[in-house]
């Protein structure tokens, strides 16, 4: 079974570590630098399991030599006016740029009441929550936006973490350490953060074929039926626009009494009438156990949580170290989250101008014949194949377009299906849509990539 092109059980988010030779702390606590005893004593010859510099430059310049190095990008928004924004790649001053690969999907991170809910609470509370939220750290803020939240997916409770990321290894790990003998049932295209979870929980796993229910089943089938069992997916897959048949496992966890953890990053406050995600637009919401959502994408700002029935939410909100022994969300954070899932909950209109949004650039795309992925969903993956050319054409795109695209490699796809990811949002405008599309053909002329032929 693979993960982004890994075997699930073996599956890091960083990449290759399975090739970093191990460190033997035990054996000298000396930092060794090339002129200090301890490497001069072992030869200093580069291979040294103590020559920590020479160690992390391997690491760094095997990066290099896949062609996926990460450069950042220095870059400023200019609020009110998304997709717009200033780079600061040059020595001329910031230049003009559009950005296309964000994931402040609706641009609610730069909305009026989201940006005037944060000043308030700025100005009303301070800058941080001072503590963890069982000392310190709790405020109405929190207390609210969890309520918000709870109702947005129809559930009891729900409970904040500080990043999505948090929220699904926090949950995970702490949820099948609390079920004695617990399988757990996880779709191999699974998030990092899910595989982290799960990792850390040490329980059992059972990696099923992505969205595929007739695999699960026969996973299910075969374990011991008095067994605590959880099976965990997401509803959006953020790198195909995929999405989970999310009724079906649901059939499979009342089949064999499991319990149901879905991953609604790519979802929440992007589909269903009032932003519930995939589960709320498919009328799923009350079949699944436990819903875990980003506050950092569609709603604009940072943060993640879940939702659930009140029994599970406190036995996370007690057992989850990722949620006791941190520093609660600044309030301020919080405050513009509540006033994005308030107007999400009422508005439709960003959600329907981003999904017209995307179905606009893929058909422009489609019909310049460029290898653009159908997908079912707000995600636009142009397929490149290679982690050299698609960092050649996104540096392309920034330097003579002024257009911000990042490259996406293995380990986030598989290698072999790097690709460039689009997101078009509410106001990405046709024009832009025309000036990117013959920027993207213009490319793939000059680099000589193939073009798809008209079906
Ligand atoms: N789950 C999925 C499927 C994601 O794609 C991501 C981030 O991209 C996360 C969880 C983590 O969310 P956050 O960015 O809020 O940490």
């Amino acid at each position: 079974m693979t993960w982004n092109g890994q075997s699930h059980s073996e599956a890091r988010p960083v990449a290759n570590c399975s090739q970093t030779p191990p460190f033997n702390r035990g054996a000298a606590y000396t930092k060794s630098r090339e002129d200090s005893p301890a490497v001069r004593d072992r030869g200093a010859n580069g291979t040294s399991p103590l020559n920590y510099d020479h160690i992390f430059d391997q690491a760094i310049q095997r990066l290099h030599g896949e062609g996926r190095y990460r450069v950042f990008i220095d870059i400023l928004r200019n609020k009110g006016a998304f997709p717009n924004a200033r780079c600061f790649a040059g020595h001329n001053g910031p230049k003009p740029v559009t950005v296309w690969c964000s994931n402040d999907y609706l641009s609610m991170g730069q909305h009026p009441k989201v940006v005037a809910a944060m000043e308030e609470a700025l100005h009303d509370v301070g800058a941080g929550s001072g503590g963890t939220r069982n000392i310190g750290g709790n405020t109405h803020y929190h207390i609210d936006l969890e309520r918000e939240l709870a109702d947005l997916h129809g559930k009891e409770s729900a409970l904040l973490f500080t990043s999505g990321y948090v929220s699904n290894d926090a949950t995970l790990s702490t949820l099948a350490r609390l079920l004695p003998g617990c399988v757990i049932f996880s779709d191999e295209l699974n998030h990092a953060s899910m595989i982290a979870g799960i990792r850390n929980s040490n329980c059992e796993k059972r990696i099923f074929r992505h969205n595929d229910p007739a695999h699960l089943e026969e996973l299910l089938a075969a374990e011991d039926p008095s067994v605590p069992k959880l099976i965990a997916f997401e509803s959006v897959y953020s790198m195909d626009g995929d999405v989970a048949p999310i009724h079906a496992f649901c059939d499979l966890a009342e089949k064999y009494n499991a319990l149901t953890y879905i991953d609604e990053v790519h979802a929440v406050g992007m589909y269903g009438a009032r932003g519930g995600g995939i589960s709320e637009r498919d009328e799923a919401a009350h079949r699944i156990d436990i819903i875990e959502g980003t506050m950092g994408k569609a709603f604009g700002v940072m943060g993640g949580y879940i939702a659930a029935d009140t029994r599970i939410i406190d036995c996370i909100r007690s057992y989850a170290p990722g949620f006791i022994f941190t520093t609660s969300l600044s309030p301020v954070l919080v405050a513009g989250v509540l006033a994005a899932v308030r107007h999400l909950k009422e508005s439709s209109a960003e959600r329907d101008a981003q999904q017209a949004a995307a179905a606009e650039l893929k058909r422009r795309f489609r019909e310049a014949g460029l290898p653009v992925l159908d997908t079912a969903t707000h995600i636009v993956p142009l397929m490149v194949g290679d982690p050299v050319r698609a960092k050649k054409i996104s540096d392309i795109l920034l330097a003579e377009y002024g257009v911000y695209v990042q490259p996406i490699n293995f380990p986030t796809v598989p290698r072999g299906t790097e690709r460039l990811r689009f997101t078009p949002g509410p106001t990405h405008t046709e024009e832009m849509m025309a000036e990117l599309t013959a920027a993207l053909v213009e490319i793939w002329d000059r680099l000589e990539l193939e073009f798809r032929k008209a079906a």
